[in-house]
């Protein structure tokens, strides 16, 4: 074994970057093998180059929403090569900052393939070498699902090559109704772009509240995406033209330029020498872990996607936080996983923490507030979309246990109300903060009278 490591991290992106670097500040020796680019998936191609591109999505609409306010935009054009180009400048920026942070905290990286060998080793693909860690963190998150036995499979894109494209396409079809879906079928249709959303359920954004998903999936379709429910595809074939023609389980076909899967991901444990080193898997591949994320193996971790605890940036970097305090520090920490507050990048936006309507009535009695309203802004666009603020009550306690807004600056809003939600501030307490005018957020402090008390159905 010619190195020796108190952590030897597999996988450079939020998590593993942020375990790194602590426990390097710590006083640790680091090092961290990284397969593909520093930054891993939310820096290379997931939320900031998606974010990116909702923020290009978003002017087509503004444009409109200008004229009544005096403005006339003429001859505005959009260039798929200029955004793309921007957006891979970015994400180049990004995954140098981060390497640059490594390389501070005195991190040592390996470019390639690591692998667990036992306990205490790991192998480097592209070398061969066997390097000795007292501890190993397994942060190698997940990768796109691909339905492999759909004929026609191939011709399909997933986010991945999403930002890539050569060109922008006329048309596309999007399966999937969750947050990868939702997101890029709006992206896409900002931009200009035919979609159609496929969706194998009734309504999308399923583990959201039930209001929520109906106001979005209606949205969408007003907007002008092709929402299309209970179906999925049996095959994908290729056609002289070069576009792409679907067949649906509903019997229908559809012809596109592009068809791109949004319907899952998956944790990346093959190949990584997990079995050898005795590390088990949950049934559905990930890493199994406690709160602590400990494996079965003493010496083993892994925090992230790749344990398929709660898929979010924030998320893998307080567990990997709470790792380093533990086996650095001494302060053993393990992540409350509890109100985690998202957001769905979609048009409209969607925040959500805390509990839906109907997981808190499985619980006990609720009180019910929603709001729907269009914001001020839309009036004089003439711009029909609708803000709906929902908030559930736990009606024995008072606490505001779920808040769920869709509408403009949704996810925004969303991060405070989590404080507040996490702190579990009493309706009571919301009310008794003063509003502020005009916005659309005071409707959240305003919400006077209930929908519905008790287990009322709403109205
Ligand atoms: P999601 O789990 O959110 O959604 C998957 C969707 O695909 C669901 O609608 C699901 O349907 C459907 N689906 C699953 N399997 C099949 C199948 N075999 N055939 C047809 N449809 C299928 O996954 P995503 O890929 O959208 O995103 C992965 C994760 O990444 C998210 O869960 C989230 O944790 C994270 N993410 C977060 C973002 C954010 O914070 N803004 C953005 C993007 C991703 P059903 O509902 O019926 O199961």
């Amino acid at each position: 074994m010619s190195h020796t490591y108190d952590l030897f991290v597999i996988g450079a992106g939020s998590g593993g970057v942020r375990a790194a670097r602590l426990a390097a500040n710590a006083g640790a020796r680091v090092a961290i093998a990284e397969e593909y680019r520093i930054g891993g998936t939310c820096v290379i191609r997931g939320c900031v180059p998606k974010k990116l591109l909702v923020y290009a999505s978003e002017f087509a609409q503004s444009f409109k929403d200008a004229v009544g306010f005096g403005w006339s935009v003429e001859g505005a054009r959009f260039d798929w090569a200029t955004l793309r180009g921007n957006v891979q400048a970015e994400v180049t920026r990004l995954s140098g900052l981060y390497r640059k942070n490594l390389d501070a905290a005195g991190v040592t990286i390996f470019e390639g393939r690591a692998a667990a060998i036992g306990p205490h080793g790991v192998r480097l693909e592209t070398s061969g070498e066997a390097i000795a860690a007292a501890r190993i963190l397994i942060a190698t998150g997940g990768h796109t699902y691909r339905p492999l036995e759909l004929k026609g499979q191939e011709l399909a894109i997933t986010s991945n090559e999403a930002f890539h494209l050569e060109r922008l396409p006329e048309s596309i079809i999007i399966a999937g109704g969750g947050y990868i879906a939702i997101e890029f079928a709006s992206i896409f249709s900002g931009l200009g772009v035919a979609t159609t959303l496929l969706y194998r359920g009734e309504k999308i954004l399923r583990g959201f509240d039930e209001d929520i998903r109906t106001h979005v999936q209606n949205e969408l379709a007003r907007t002008g995406v092709n929402v299309i429910t209970g179906a999925v595809f049996t095959e994908i074939a290729e056609l002289a033209n070069g576009r792409r023609r679907a067949s649906l389980s509903n019997g229908t076909t559809l012809e596109a330029d592009e068809i791109m899967f949004a319907i899952g991901r998956e944790p990346n444990t093959e190949g990584l020498g997990l079995e050898r080193a005795g590390v088990a898997l949950a049934k559905n591949g990930a890493v199994a872990v406690d709160a602590f994320s400990r494996t079965n193996v003493p010496s083993i971790f892994a925090v992230g996607d790749v344990t398929d605890r709660i898929n979010l940036t924030p998320v893998a970097i307080r567990e990997a936080v709470a790792f380093v305090e533990t086996e650095f520090h001494g302060r053993p920490m393990a992540f409350d996983h509890a109100d985690v507050a998202s957001a769905v990048f979609g048009r409209p936006p969607v925040g959500a923490v805390g509990l839906t309507e109907d997981a808190a009535r499985a619980r006990g009695k609720v009180r019910i507030y929603r709001s729907m309203f269009r914001p001020m802004k839309n009036i004089l666009a003439g711009n029909e979309q609708r803000t709906l603020m929902k908030l559930v009550v736990d009606a024995a306690s008072g606490r505001v246990v779920g808040v769920h807004l869709a509408g403009p600056e949704a996810p925004e809003l969303i991060q405070l109300a989590a404080i507040a939600v996490k702190a579990g501030l009493s309706k009571a307490q919301w009310d008794a903060t003063c509003a502020v005018h005009p916005t659309a957020a005071e409707e959240l402090v305003l919400m006077g009278e209930p929908l519905c008390h008790d287990n009322e159905a709403p109205a």
